[in-house]
């Protein structure tokens, strides 16, 4: 292990909450809550002022709305979290070329790789730069942990939110993680939580205690072994760069679930193609193709196929993964969907995919029809509408419009050609031919509210209701956090 802190953890704070709070002043300080806002909707972020209502991700909307009666509700806007979060990453990449990003808004950075830092001074320099420069960047703060391994950066950075600083100095690992509950260390949920309770092991300290040989008795081998080591600090795991890593994958989780299979398998095909496209970007390719899906009750399975050779064919990659899909019941909804390929090798062997050839032929007559649709995002998917709370909205908005025209429109396949029907999400952007820029607080019973304010709007704006198919109004698009610089201007006086 090394011994200077130069593992960095970043963690964007409540991230897509923020960004809301950021984009709309209005919510500013505000109990916001951001993720699916149908009947089986599930909690994605929940801003700071929110969790003190013990609402949290992963908790059914439902619950939340009963915990947080007057929290703004919000559909989640991906495309600008994405925009964001390269920002993010570039920053990241900047200083060093290991740059492991987990999620969106959170990753390891290697800084001894970067020849940035060498030892705590100079580590605890570069993450004290590096939040000023996401902050100025994106107008987000996000937390730093830095240690001298991963465990124990990704630790500090969830002791430094929100919005901190904790560098873990080498060598106070074990004293830090002692008193700890056993919850800390990675990979220790309920369950296992409980069964070493039962055990009488409540802390990091009594794992340690407790001895390599308990712990493989308890929970097996490989758990048991891989925990005792955490437990003592002891993590060797390096830092890993896209380009070194032995896959290569992407996901996306919908806000809603999807129901429609045509739409999964849609799906399915674009996350294929985003996955390869990363691969090539990467100089690679790979045997093993891995669906993955997480349903509407959270169950999460994946499948593989492991192909005769490595490859980097769209056609391949997707083929594969179609047939996985096919064996998997998705009737109840789906939540999130990933497509990967392991296995990875520098180099390819086109020859040995016979198909590959005629399915790719096929495929890019059908993927050129498909291209607009590809564009039209999922976010919208299902049934939606109302944004509860919103204390001081002047005619309101108003919650579950069950059987509104909009919503029955919903339910439709995205069509290449016409343009889908406009649907009001709460959180989403709208333009009115007179009033500007603005963000639907709610809709419902064919009337959508509407806040006039942007994120450089200095006091919350005000808030007008329309029709639903008003001709003034028309979806928007979501304005950078941070006011673009304009052209230096001769101001007078
Ligand atoms: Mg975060």
């Amino acid at each position: 292990m090394r011994t200077a802190p130069t593992i960095l953890h970043l963690d964007m704070d409540a991230f897509y909450a923020s960004a809301e709070q950021a984009a709309k002043p209005s919510l500013r300080g505000k109990a916001v809550v951001v993720g699916g806002v149908g009947p089986r909707g599930v909690v994605a972020t929940a801003s700071y002022e929110a969790r003190r209502f013990g609402v949290h991700s992963a908790m059914p909307t439902g619950q939340a709305r009963r915990l947080a009666p007057n929290a703004a509700f919000l559909v989640p806007r991906f495309h600008l979290y994405r925009e964001i979060s390269e920002q993010v990453m570039a920053l990241l990449r900047a200083l060093s070329p290991l740059v492991e990003p987990l999620s969106l808004d959170e990753a390891f950075v290697d800084l001894e790789a970067g020849e940035v830092a060498w030892d705590a001074a100079s580590a605890e320099a570069v993450g004290v730069r590096l939040r000023a420069d996401i902050r100025r960047v994106t107008g987000l703060t996000g937390s730093v942990g830095l240690a001298a391994s991963k465990m124990l950066a990704k630790i500090a950075s969830e002791e430094a939110k929100p919005n901190g600083l904790v560098l873990i100095p080498p060598g106070t690992e074990r004293a830090l993680l002692g008193p700890r509950s056993v919850r800390i260390l990675p990979g220790v949920g309920p369950a296992t939580g409980d069964h070493l309770r039962r055990a009488g092991i409540l802390t990091v300290a009594e794992i340690a205690e407790a001895g390599e040989d308990e712990l493989v008795r308890l929970l097996g081998k490989s758990h048991g072994a891989h925990l005792y080591a955490m437990a003592l600090a002891h993590d060797d795991r390096p830092v890993v760069a896209e380009r070194d890593s032995k896959s290569v994958s992407v996901e996306d989780t919908y806000d809603v679930d999807i129901h429609d299979r045509v739409r999964v398998r849609m799906e399915v095909r674009r996350l294929a193609e985003r996955c390869v496209e990363r691969l090539r970007g990467a100089g690679r390719s790979g045997r093993t193709v891995v669906l993955k899906v997480r349903r509407y009750d959270f169950s999460t399975l994946t499948r593989s196929e492991t192909l005769r050779g490595p490859t980097d064919d769209p056609a391949v990659v997707r083929e594969a993964a179609a047939r996985l899909l096919e064996a998997v019941d998705t009737t109840g909804g789906v939540r999130l969907l990933g497509v990967g390929v392991s296995g990875l090798a520098d180099y390819t062997q086109e020859d040995l995919f016979a198909q590959a050839a005629h399915a790719a032929e096929e495929a890019e007559a059908e993927a050129e029809a498909e291209g607009a649709a590809g564009a039209a995002e999922v976010e919208g998917a299902g049934e939606a509408v109302g944004v509860s709370g919103g204390s001081e909205a002047g005619g309101g908005p108003v919650g579950g419009a069950a059987g509104d025209a909009q919503e029955a429109a919903g339910g439709e396949a995205a069509d290449p050609v016409e343009p889908a029907p406009r649907r009001w999400l709460p959180g989403h952007d709208v333009r009115h031919a007179e009033f500007g820029p603005g963000w639907v607080q709610g809709s419902g019973l064919g009337r959508v509210t509407v806040r006039f304010e942007t994120p450089y709007s200095r006091v919350p704006g005000r808030v007008r209701t329309f029709l639903v198919d008003d001709p003034d109004l028309e979806v928007g698009e979501p304005l950078p956090l941070v006011e673009p610089l304009k052209e230096a201007s001769a101001e007078p006086g």
